[in-house]
């Protein structure tokens, strides 16, 4: 009955069918005394219609076993039994008492059938605690996989990220371009756990072993100030001395850093920061900062401190890079460009100037009686007069490419400059280099140059010959006495 009837009409149902089962009885009773009374008249066809009457009276007792069970036989039974007793008895035969008998058989029978059916629901019952039990179970190994999933997953897009972040950090070799690049990546990867908070990541690199720090790259959210800083701050020199990685959930109850000795870190509120380290040294800091306090998780600074070190690698890559690319175009001794590398700027310089139509200026210059100052004061006071020479060349033609043409021969190309100023940068160069103070045992050494001047539009329009003309004024310079410039007037 259950199973075929919803569960707000079970109740109903049962009181319908109880309902009928008394209205049945009543009819009963009522034809039970009706055939009483003609039992005088008509005795054969009374007694028929009476046993009829008392088999009826099986279905009440049934549809009362349907609504309640052992109850309704309870309720019913006596009913029925009194009929056929009373029937039995206005008869005055006791075959109608055989219903009693046959009433309790149908009552034990559908008892029976109640007890086995019970015991059928609890059988039943217990395989559903057990279902149950096992469903449960199941959602608890389930949410146990699943957070072991997660948890995968989760490690698995961080090697991801970081595997991808140190093939993008080796595929550039410029430093400010990679900085740049080490910077944003990390906004990404550790911007990612930060409570809403806006932040912003720094990378700054000290010139040199225990040189100052520069900020080399940066980048804040939009609603986020610029950094103003150029410099590192007192996390970062703790970071450098205490090379380890730091974590502040709130700079105003750390008291490990004073916020007075830096203007801006009045607006830090919570920060984490790794060194950045090769080989044994501290190249630098790298650092997230928010102005709101607890930004930032210990699951941040160890993906922080995973990116610094392939930051390391990178960033030292470069620099050697670089410092290589430096070799082979500088010269050791003087650090001005080498002849090699000055010819290719001239080369490019030469195509720009015949393209934009500007001029391009070159001097030739070469110290005068040299050879005999090596001789008089030694190769290492020449050495140092041929430095001096060159830092005094590279201040007075700070926009020029300045190079060591050949030993104590030097070559300046001046771009968008004419021969007229040319001429006139020369003669500087001529005077503060007489002028120029290089002194060994309290004894000045007389030092003077000659130059050879020659532009582009107006002396030649060929690069090749641009040289050529210089070179000629400054053996013209040298013929005319020395110590003098000449640009072909
Ligand atoms: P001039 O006025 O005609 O130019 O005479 P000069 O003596 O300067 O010219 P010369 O070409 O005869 O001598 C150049 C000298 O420069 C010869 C060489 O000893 C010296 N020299 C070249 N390279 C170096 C260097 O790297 N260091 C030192 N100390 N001397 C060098
Ligand atoms: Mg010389
Ligand atoms: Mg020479």
């Amino acid at each position: 009955m259950k199973r075929f009837v919803p569960q707000h009409y079970q109740n109903w149902t049962k009181h319908l069918l109880l309902a009928s089962a008394f209205l049945f009885l009543i009819v009963l009773t009522y034809f039970c005394l009706f055939q009483l009374n003609r039992f005088s008249t008509d005795v054969a066809h009374a007694q028929v219609q009476l046993a009829l009457i008392l088999s009826a009276s099986f279905i009440p007792v049934g549809l009362s076993w349907i609504s309640f069970r052992s109850l309704g036989l309870i309720l019913f039974l006596p009913f029925s039994g009194s009929l056929a007793v009373l029937t039995s008895s206005v008869t005055h035969s006791p075959l109608f008492l055989i219903f009693i008998p046959a009433h309790v058989v149908f009552c034990l029978l559908l008892f029976y059938v109640d007890q086995k059916k019970g015991a059928q629901i609890i059988d039943c019952n217990v395989e559903i605690e057990k279902a149950i039990n096992e469903k449960n179970d199941l959602e608890i190994a389930y949410q146990e996989k699943g957070i072991g999933i997660s948890a995968f997953f989760k490690k698995y897009t961080s090697y991801y990220n970081l595997r991808s972040l140190a093939n993008e950090f080796s595929s550039t070799l410029s430093l400010k371009e990679l900085c740049q690049t080490i910077v944003t990546r990390t906004m990404g990867l550790v911007g990612a756990g930060l409570n809403a908070a806006p932040a912003s990541c720094l990378l700054l690199l000290s010139e040199g072993e225990g040189g100052n720090l520069s900020l080399m790259a940066s980048k804040s959210l939009p609603s986020e100030k610029s950094i103003k800083s150029k410099s590192g701050d007192i996390f970062d020199f703790w970071i450098l001395r205490n090379r380890q990685s730091l974590i502040v959930a709130d700079t105003q109850k750390d008291f490990r850093f004073d916020l007075k000795k830096t203007a801006e870190s009045r607006e830090i509120r919570s920060l984490i920061s790794s060194p950045i380290i090769h080989e044994g040294k501290a190249m630098g800091t790298m650092r997230m900062q928010s102005p709101h306090a607890s930004s930032f998780t210990t699951d941040d600074l160890r993906i922080l401190d995973a990116i610094s070190t392939l930051a390391s690698s990178a960033v030292s890559n470069s620099i050697l890079f670089h410092k290589t690319e430096e070799l082979a175009i500088k010269d050791s001794l003087t650090g001005l460009y080498v002849q090699r590398y000055f010819l290719e700027r001239l080369n490019d310089e030469h195509k720009r100037s015949l393209m934009s139509g500007v001029a391009l200026t070159l001097l030739m210059c070469d110290l005068d009686h040299f050879k005999a100052c090596n001789d008089r004061y030694g190769h290492g006071i020449g050495d140092l007069i041929l430095t001096k020479t060159s830092d005094l060349l590279r201040t007075r033609a700070e926009h020029g490419i300045v190079a060591r043409y050949g030993g104590e021969e030097f070559s300046i190309l001046l771009p968008r400059l004419a021969r007229r100023e040319g001429l006139s940068l020369a003669e500087t160069i001529r005077r503060d280099l007489e002028q120029m103070n290089v002194t060994v045992r309290r004894e000045a050494i007389p030092m003077t140059i000659s130059i050879g001047v020659a532009s582009i539009p107006e002396d030649t329009l060929d690069s090749e010959g641009l040289i050529q003309i210089a070179d000629a004024r400054l053996y013209k310079a040298k013929k005319n006495g020395r110590n003098c410039v000449c640009g072909g007037d």
